[in-house]
């Protein structure tokens, strides 16, 4: 069986990321998709469940699990707050050939490829910066004070964009959900993966 690909997706805060993953797997029926959950420092927002948005630690306990080598990747994101990935979930599913999802920053997105250069990356663009706010007001979910701290940090992640494999403006969200579905049905019929995912066909074709 070929191994799941590892896809790390980016974005401003309030571009579309979590609404765009979480759509595509409520279409994956064959359940071969997954999406990291986070360790954060950060407090839960109302409706956020521990273990299924982000496992939600103190910071002593992050720096406990920095000592303990869990983290793939962390770093400071907003707010001076703790964003991580921890490797042995990531494996685990990987081996089981599913596909899994990192939305994570640009900082962790560089410490990633550094350790795994085989991972693709995403970044997801919005249609402006006027929208971006719109959006972020309208998600409803954040003070005032922390939109103004996103939007200032904004200019700063996109300028990060040409280090991704893949560019998606998340104008209309059906057309943006298209575009990412063709990105990964496209890896899936990479020579390398297809070499693996169809080798029993590939040997009977080319046995003399
Ligand atoms: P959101 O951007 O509105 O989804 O807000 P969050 O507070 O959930 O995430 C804030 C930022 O932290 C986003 O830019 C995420 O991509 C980033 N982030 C989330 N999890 C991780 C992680 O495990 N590692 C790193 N480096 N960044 C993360
Ligand atoms: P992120 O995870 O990148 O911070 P979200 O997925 O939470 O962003 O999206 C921010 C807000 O924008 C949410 O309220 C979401 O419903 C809305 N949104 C996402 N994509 C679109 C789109 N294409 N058009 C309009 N609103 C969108
Ligand atoms: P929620 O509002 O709970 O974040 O999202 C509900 C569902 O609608 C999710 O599947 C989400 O991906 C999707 N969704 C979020 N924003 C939009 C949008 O602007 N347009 C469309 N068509 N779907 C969206």
């Amino acid at each position: 069986m070929a191994l799941g690909n590892l896809y790390i997706i980016s974005a401003p805060s309030g571009a579309g990321k979590s609404s765009l993953i979480s759509a595509l797997l409520e279409q994956d029926n064959e359940g071969k998709m997954m999406v990291s959950v986070s360790h954060t420092t950060r407090s839960p927002r109302p409706g956020e469940t521990e273990g299924v948005h982000y496992y939600f630690v103190s910071q002593t306990e992050f720096e406990q699990l920095i000592e303990q080598n869990l983290f793939l990747e962390y770093a400071k994101v907003f707010g001076g707050n703790y964003y991580g990935t921890s490797l042995p979930a990531i494996e685990k599913n990987l081996a089981q050939g599913i596909d899994v999802f990192l939305d994570i920053d640009w900082q962790g997105a560089q410490q990633i490829r550094a350790k795994l250069p085989s991972v693709k990356s995403i970044f997801i663009l919005p249609p402006s910066l006027a929208e971006l706010e719109k959006r972020l007001i309208g998600r409803g979910q954040d003070s005032a004070a922390v939109i103004a701290e996103r939007m200032s940090k904004a200019v700063d992640e996109m300028s990060h964009y040409d280090e991704y494999d893949y560019v998606i403006v998340n104008d209309d969200f059906a057309q943006a959900l298209a575009d990412l579905r063709h990105i990964l049905r496209a890896e899936r019929l990479t020579t390398d993966y297809q070499r693996t995912q169809n080798a029993v066909l590939i040997n009977q074709l080319l046995a003399k």
